[in-house]
């Protein structure tokens, strides 16, 4: 399997290189990038969660996929700008799914908000 994730951020690392965005860090423009990519995110899941005929649902996932990509690149960005490297985000990757593999039942549950949360422990 190729690693779409890296391949992804040695595009972004040669687009900032191209635009020169490597040189001349803009935290506030690449998080209002960030925020606008997050929008039509929403507005694509939000589009296919309230299709009620199911006509354009697949129409509407191929766009949730490419928007959820654009979220990705945008944060990558950021990543770049604050010199993490690929290493910090593989190894921060890694802690995250070993903190999903180690939620179960047991220990977390769906809360009121639809949230997987940790359980309350009674006192
Ligand atoms: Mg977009």
């Amino acid at each position: 399997m190729t690693d779409a994730l890296k391949r992804l951020w040695d595009s972004t690392a040669d687009f900032q290189k191209r635009f020169r965005l490597d040189e001349q860090f803009n935290l506030p423009a690449q998080m209002r990038c960030v925020s606008e990519e997050l929008a039509e995110l929403n507005k694509e899941v939000y589009g296919w969660y309230f299709t009620e005929d199911g006509l354009e649902a697949e129409n509407f996932s191929i766009n949730a996929t490419e928007e959820a990509a654009d979220v990705i690149v945008t944060v990558l960005g950021v990543l770049m700008g604050m010199h993490m490297s690929y290493a910090d985000i593989e190894d921060a990757l890694e802690r995250i799914a070993a903190k999903n593999d180690a939620k179960t039942h047991d220990t977390h549950a769906i809360n009121e908000n639809g949230k997987v949360a940790r359980k309350e422990v009674a006192s």
